[in-house]
Formats: structure tokens, sequence, C-alpha cells
């Protein structure tokens, strides 16, 4: 793995990367990640408490390696939604082709007491619903999946949806550990990928691994790094083909918020400035909550690219 040395120097800054690799000749694909900053800052974007931050860290880290499994472009986007009935409402992440995530929930205040001591994603997330994939390929070109949710604790569902929706036998392992003051520790996962022409018993030591692994956030916080989760699953070795930097990312900007105003149109725009004659008009982005203020000045200068 000598030839990945130079990306490792880039990448020391931040802990937070995925390993994308091969094994079993090119029979097996499979990922290693650690987003441990992502998912913490999501959690402070978003104010979530902990079990709503373990399940948008979860189905955020599930967004990047399904992103990283089957987008071919930077500006391909991939987005899991998980509508189930409990009380954290709907979450929503995007991940694009270049290791950029957002992510967020309808309740972030949701809880649920913990079971084994562990974060109960699946309580708050609640057993019945579904969970869906969208793969945006840009030219209007989308797919979409739909299953129904196994356990709402996000790794298993889409294990189900992989096997169920896109025919590929998956193994996928998330987790994120919330420290007492509300803060993410650890946060990391996996995803194993079989392909055509594995041997059953092939299969079956793979399988054995992955159940023998400790939990993800476990090796995380005991240093282990996105290539050492790999490492314990494949024994006798893997192919490492590149580092992937992942990181927080939301494409929202002044100017889109700008072009978003215009399109609204004259009298729209009239009516906000008539109400906020005094103060600036403040609109928030609800995937990443950066807030956007424009002046009255500002909103008049929008009005007249209106008209
Ligand atoms: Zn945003």
């Amino acid at each position: 793995m000598s030839h990945l040395n130079e990306v490792s120097e880039v990448l020391r800054v931040t802990s937070s990367y995925m390993v994308r690799a091969t094994a079993l000749g090119g029979r097996v694909r499979a990922f290693g990640l650690n987003a441990t900053e992502i998912v913490e800052e999501l959690r402070r974007r978003h104010d979530l408490n902990p079990v709503p931050a373990a399940a948008v860290g979860r189905t955020a880290m599930g967004a990047l390696l399904l992103a990283a499994a089957s987008l071919k472009e930077e500006d391909q986007l991939l987005t899991v939604e998980v509508q189930g009935d409990g009380p954290i409402g709907r979450i929503i992440c995007s991940a694009d082709g270049a290791g950029g995530v957002r992510g967020l929930a309808s309740n972030p205040y949701a809880h649920a007491p913990s079971r084994d001591g562990k974060l109960n994603v699946g309580a708050v997330v609640g057993p019945s619903g579904y969970l869906s994939v969208t793969r945006d390929l840009g030219m209007r070109e989308s797919y979409k999946g739909t299953v129904e949710l196994q356990s709402g604790e996000i790794g298993d569902d889409l294990a189900y949806y992989l096997a169920r929706s896109e025919q590929t036998p998956s193994a996928v392992g998330l987790g994120v550990f919330v420290l007492p003051d509300g803060s993410v520790e650890a946060a990391g996962g996996f995803l194993v990928q079989l392909l055509p022409g594995l041997e059953p018993d092939e299969i079956a030591a793979i399988e054995r691994e992955v159940a023998a692994l400790p939990h993800p956030t476990a090796l995380i916080r005991d240093g282990v790094t996105p290539e050492g989760i790999l490492d314990r699953i494949f024994p006798g070795g893997y192919e490492a083909l590149e580092q992937l930097p992942v990181r927080f990312h939301c494409p929202c900007s002044r100017e889109r918020f700008e072009a978003a105003l215009i399109t609204l149109g004259t009298e729209e725009i009239e009516s906000i400035i008539r109400e906020e004659t005094r103060e600036s008009t403040e609109l928030v982005c609800h995937f990443c909550n950066e807030a956007y203020h424009f002046s009255p000045c500002q909103m008049r200068g929008i009005l007249q690219s209106a008209s």
C-alpha cells in the first residue's frame, strides 16, 4: 500500500476519510469509513439529541458509502430517505460523488431510552415505514428504489435495500458514539458487497468475519483506521484502491437563495419587503441551518431583477 502514503499525508489533518478496496480477485467490493467530524458537524448544525445524532449520522454514512459504491461523477447525488413511524419523523441525507454529505431529521429532539447501554436508533426511527434511495445522475436522469424498514437501525435496512432492490448481497455496519456532553466521539462503518462468482465457502468466511467484528465505534474509539476495519473483515488480505476524503457539504449559497427569491415573482417579493420594511429578510437552508440575510436595500435590488 506504499502508493497511498502521499494521500495519507494530506488526509492526516482530519481523521474522516473513506477507503475503497476490492478483495478475492475483484469479486468483493469493500469500503471502510471514519466520519466522526462529519457526524459531529451534523449534530452541531441541527442541535441533534444523542439518538437523533446516531440516526442521522448512520443515514449520512450510509449515503456516503452507497454514493462511493455507485456514483460515477462528482456532481451526481445519492439521497437516502428514511420514513418510519417513530418520533424522529423523516430523515433525509444526500451524498455527492465527491465525498460531500448533508442531512437532517424532522425532529432533532426525539428521544428513546437506551437499550443494552446503546443508543436506541430503532426506537426513534420506528419499526414500520420505508427506506428509499434516489440517484440523481444529472440530465434529469434519476432512479429511486424503496423497501420497507426491517429494524429501523439503518445499517440492516440499507443491507436489505441493496439485496432486495439492487440484487447485491451486502453487509453494512454503521455506528455513532455520543459522549455524555452530547458531542460525537466516534462515527464510522463499512460496506462489503458480494459480486457474482463467489464460492459458498468464501461467502461464509466473509459472513463469519463480519459477524465477529466488534461494533464499528468500538474499533474507531480504539484508534482503528478504515483500512484497519477492512483488515479484520479480510484477514487473507485485500487491495486498497484509493483513499477518498469525506466532508460535510451543503451546496447552498447566497446566490442560490437570491435566484430562488427572484423566481417568487414581483408580487411576492413586494409583500416580503412590505412585511419586513426595517429588518433584513432571513432565509435559512433547512439542510444545513445556514442563515442568509438580505437587507431591505438588497431586497429592492432582487425586486428589480425579478421585474
Ligand atoms: Zn445549506
